[in-house]
């Protein structure tokens, strides 16, 4: 693979303040060469902010702060708009999912072979998470499937890479977890197929600071019916 092509890895960060420079200095220790890290930090109540100037400034290429708490889609959208790599890839600022696993996910849109890939935590591999959740996102998949004709495993995935130019092309408007089905419905109409590849999952706990819930899954409902 040519050596020049650069990644950019976008981190939605609210109220992360137990995960992000753990999180950043594993993204970090990715096996990609040439990458380049955003975090958008969507207004944070707790001690996120600091730990990002006093720690994490130095080692990633940009931090834009949110004057107000806007939610991970608008975070995204921040994030997005800064990227100049030739693939972009979006991470939580948590640890349900391994930066390790890079490679197989954007390797395919590198190699000019896909424009979109997702990495699904359920193509081949064994459940995990809450039961609830589990139910809702293949409830919402298969809905989702329906309106777009793609044959996704994991809809509601955080590992979703793209194509530079592909991604700042759509028109993104979703504020919160909207975002999963919005893009997917998006990219869907621009008649690109979407590529998954297993990935592993390692959940949180709503304790452990996970924040969709029950909500933002009728949002996901309407929303795919709205950009259909
Ligand atoms: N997030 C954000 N703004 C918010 C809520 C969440 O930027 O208002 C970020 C959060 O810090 C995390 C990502 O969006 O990096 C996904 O959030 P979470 O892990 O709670 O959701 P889930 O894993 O259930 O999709
Ligand atoms: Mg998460």
């Amino acid at each position: 693979m040519d050596k020049s092509n650069k990644l950019s890895i976008v981190i939605p960060c609210y109220n992360e303040e137990q995960n992000i420079e753990s999180l950043v200095r594993r993204v970090l220790d990715s096996p990609i060469e040439n990458k380049e890290i955003i975090v958008v930090e969507d207004c944070s109540t707790d001690d996120t902010r600091r730990i990002l100037e006093e720690k994490i400034k130095p080692l990633v290429s940009k931090i834009v702060y949110h004057e107000k708490n806007m939610g991970k889609g608008a975070a995204l959208r921040t994030g997005f708009s800064e990227a100049t790599g030739d693939v972009v890839i979006i991470q939580d600022a948590d640890h349900e999912y391994d930066p390790n696993e890079y490679p197989r996910i954007v390797n395919p849109i590198f190699n000019g072979e896909y424009q979109v890939v997702y990495g699904s935590r359920f193509l081949n591999r064994k459940r995990k998470g809450y039961l609830a959740n589990r139910m809702a996102n293949r409830f919402l998949t298969g809905l989702s499937n329906m309106f777009t004709h793609q044959k996704l495993t994991d809809m509601e995935t955080c590992y979703k890479a793209f194509k530079r130019e592909i991604i700042q092309s759509v028109d993104l408007v979703e504020n919160r977890f909207g975002f999963e089905p919005e893009i997917t419905s998006k990219i869907s109409k621009m008649k690109i197929k979407i590529h998954e590849v297993p990935i592993s999952y390692n959940p949180r706990t709503n304790e452990e600071g996970k924040k969709i819930g029950f909500k933002d899954g009728l949002r996901a409902i309407y929303v795919i019916w709205k950009y259909r």
